[in-house]
């Protein structure tokens, strides 16, 4: 049977900006309940959402047990529904806007610089600091340019990609920090969503998160919002034989975001 997941990918936009305090994107649709009573009671004064590409809610049902790291810092799953059609600049602006593909614009794999307000724009007018770090060319390095924070999307490696983001991390001097990881998109589409490669990536980015929250605990004081939240899924094209998505099968649509609300060891910062 095929099932949708009833939270959509837009729900989660004003539970970024809520979980600091923050009004959320002018045109948001209402937070999803769960990710609203994780937040609410909590006094984050930081954000951190790390976003790895493509990660099927059927490859963490399947492969439960890899993402350990993941359930060790958070303490919510929240299934979502992402957006039509489901690929990556489409469903990255639905996740940070909190509206839909006919609202914010971005129809189809294209990155122009989305001009609806977005997660950072209202953190931006609450005086919050943000930044992005992505590989780059990703979408998530082009889609959200030209607002006043910064963008470190300069990178190939995706070890640089989380080195940079422990760097800001323990800097103190942002509020807001996404940080985005395409090595299981690129390699599913490379290979199979099941090759050794790809599940090898898939697994990575479970320690990544892992190494990214011992960071916010060691350096950040007091509580941090975190979240593991991905864009769309994927599954196999029966004629080419590799990985793909963009379809409004399941396999693409229903993906699990993890939130959690992490307490620093207060050392600093
Ligand atoms: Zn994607």
């Amino acid at each position: 049977m095929e099932v949708y997941n009833a939270y959509s990918m837009a729900s989660v936009a004003a539970g970024f900006t809520r979980a600091l305090g923050v009004e959320p994107p002018y045109r948001a649709q209402r937070i999803a309940r769960p990710l609203e009573q994780l937040i609410e009671g909590a006094h984050c004064t930081r954000a951190v959402i790390y976003n790895p590409d493509a990660i099927a809610q059927w490859l963490w049902q399947k492969y439960t047990p890899d993402f350990e790291e993941v359930y060790r810092y958070t303490s919510l799953a929240l299934p979502l529904r992402a957006v039509m059609p489901s690929v990556t600049p489409v469903c990255f602006g639905t996740m940070y806007t909190g509206t839909l593909p006919e609202v914010h614009g971005i129809r189809k794999y294209e990155k122009p610089v989305l001009r609806t307000d977005s997660v950072y724009d209202a953190l931006i007018r609450a005086g919050k600091k943000c930044a992005i770090v992505s590989q780059d060319g990703a979408s998530m390095s082009r889609i959200f340019l030209e607002r006043e924070m910064d963008y470190f999307t300069q990178y190939e490696a995706e070890e640089d990609v989380i080195a940079k983001a422990e760097e800001l991390i323990a800097s103190g001097k942002y509020d807001f920090i996404s940080i985005y990881n395409g090595n299981y998109d690129h390699t599913m589409h490379g290979t199979r969503v099941e090759s050794p490669e790809a599940l090898a990536v898939m697994r990575k980015n479970c320690r990544f998160f892992g190494e990214l929250m011992r960071t916010v605990e060691s350096c950040y004081k007091g509580e941090t919002f975190v979240g593991f939240a991905t864009d769309h899924g994927c599954h196999d094209n029966p004629e080419t034989g590799r990985g793909t998505h963009g379809t409004d099968l399941t396999d693409d649509l229903n993906v699990v975001h993890f939130y959690g609300i992490l307490r620093g060891q207060d050392n600093g910062h």
